[in-house]
């Protein structure tokens, strides 16, 4: 009998996790999504921390942003 509560145990914990971890995906996907901005140079999408912005534009990277001077 304690090896079924044990298992209800164990069964329960995965339950609780598998749906903290669906809660958490659709937040941490809309908060990349928010992040992203294009680079002006060539059009690929960035983070924000890891952009550079120039003139009010955004770049990917140094050599974009020094190619639209
Ligand atoms: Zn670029």
């Amino acid at each position: 009998m304690s090896r079924l509560l044990f298992l209800f145990a164990i069964a329960a914990l995965i339950y609780l996790l598998f749906k903290s971890f669906r809660k958490n995906l659709p937040h941490e996907h809309r908060q990349i999504e928010e992040d992203m901005v294009r680079c002006s140079h060539c059009g690929v999408h960035v983070p924000v921390s890891e952009s550079l912005r120039a003139g009010g534009q955004v770049f990917c990277c140094t050599a974009h942003r020094d190619a639209g001077k």
